[in-house]
């Protein structure tokens, strides 16, 4: 093991109930042998966390230091990390696959790593990024390419499940699509769709600054507070609905707009876990016969994919992203539960 920093105990944003956070003072990771130590440079807030602030979700519990979709720099090594990698060294730039598979289950073998029957969520399984330093094991660690800057490649964890929803869709040049949900997932699938080719890409979201956001970018906004999302998207795309939708929001009323917007014989594809389960219509569902194609997180392909799209700007981040210290990462945490604005993403700087 080469260490290059010396005191026992680190800063970590720590959960230790519904709706409470605090930067603690926590002994430090001490990485496995097959792992990699790495200090932390940014860590953004999830969708997904949100719910676990509040106490909704069962795969977290506190105290527990979150934090998945992290960039940082290689500060410790493990003995049985393969040498001659020289990606893998101390001071290599890096980001993170962090739903650890392991490789060997039959889930793994059929290339599907995401759905590893012994999966670990870096940050829900055990201790995340919201710290100084995480370790994490080096099959999942993905170096920077020399030219991406580490705010960008902390981006490369929500960019991989656009990119995984995206191929989930089946063709979609020339396709018309709906999103809902004009969040980090919302609006990075968008940008994946229109590199894609898609036609008429509609995105409907209540808040109006995150639609700003996206209408920027050339998407076709709608506010369900100011017209019906159905209506709209039909009369748009001569009365038979489009081709795919997506929902990125995950409440009944969003998934069932999802289906009543898209055509006959089309796609459902399931992002958003905001309840675990909802009313769905189903009698409509079969007399459409739709597909309803769930999308969970991404494969190891899939976040090669991101990091590319990433590194050519394809994907790239606006003003929905903003970077804030640790020491405010409960008040963030607030906000976005609360009246996030335009801000779709919150990278915290340890
Ligand atoms: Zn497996």
């Amino acid at each position: 093991m080469s260490e290059s920093r010396g005191s026992a105990a680190m800063n970590a944003l720590v959960w230790t109930g519904p709706s409470e956070a605090v930067v603690q003072q926590v002994p430090r990771p001490v990485p496995a042998a097959d792992e990699v130590l790495i200090e932390v440079a940014y860590c953004g807030i999830c969708g997904s966390e949100l719910s676990g602030y509040l106490g909704h979700n069962a795969l977290r519990k506190p105290p527990l230091v979150m934090g998945h979709e992290f960039s940082g720099e290689i500060v410790a090594v493990g003995p049985d990390v393969a040498t001659g990698t020289p990606a893998l060294a101390v001071g290599s730039r890096v980001t993170v696959d962090p739903m650890i598979y392991d490789g060997t289950c039959s889930q793994c073998r059929a290339g599907k790593q995401h759905l590893c029957l012994n999966r670990q969520l870096i940050g829900a399984s055990r201790p995340g990024a919201f710290a100084q330093l995480v370790a994490a094991p080096a099959h999942m660690v993905f170096p920077l390419p020399s030219d991406m800057s580490l705010r960008i490649g902390a981006l490369s964890e929500p960019t991989a499940c656009a990119v995984r929803a995206v191929s989930l869709m089946g063709d979609v040049r020339g396709r018309d699509i709906l999103i809902v949900g004009a969040g980090a997932i919302g609006l990075l699938t968008y940008q994946v769709l229109r590199h894609r080719g898609a036609a008429q890409v509609f995105i409907a979201d209540t808040n109006p600054a995150r639609l700003a956001n996206v209408e920027a970018l050339g998407a076709l906004i709608l506010n369900p507070r100011e017209v019906d999302v159905v209506s709209h998207v039909l009369d748009a795309t001569g009365g038979e609905g489009v081709a795919v939708s997506m929902d990125a929001v995950g409440k009944a009323v969003t998934r069932a707009q999802c289906v009543a917007a898209t055509v006959r014989g089309g796609r459902v594809v399931l992002s958003g876990l905001h309840e675990e389960s909802s009313i769905m219509p189903v009698a409509d569902i079969i007399r459409k016969e739709q597909v309803i194609q769930a999308a969970f997180c991404y494969t190891p392909v899939n976040v090669r994919d991101a990091m590319d799209l990433l590194d050519r700007g394809v994907v790239s981040a606006g003003d929905w992203v903003i970077d804030a210290p640790l020491a405010d990462g409960a008040m963030w945490f607030d906000r976005l539960v609360g009246d996030p604005g335009p801000v779709a993403k919150v990278l915290l700087v340890p």
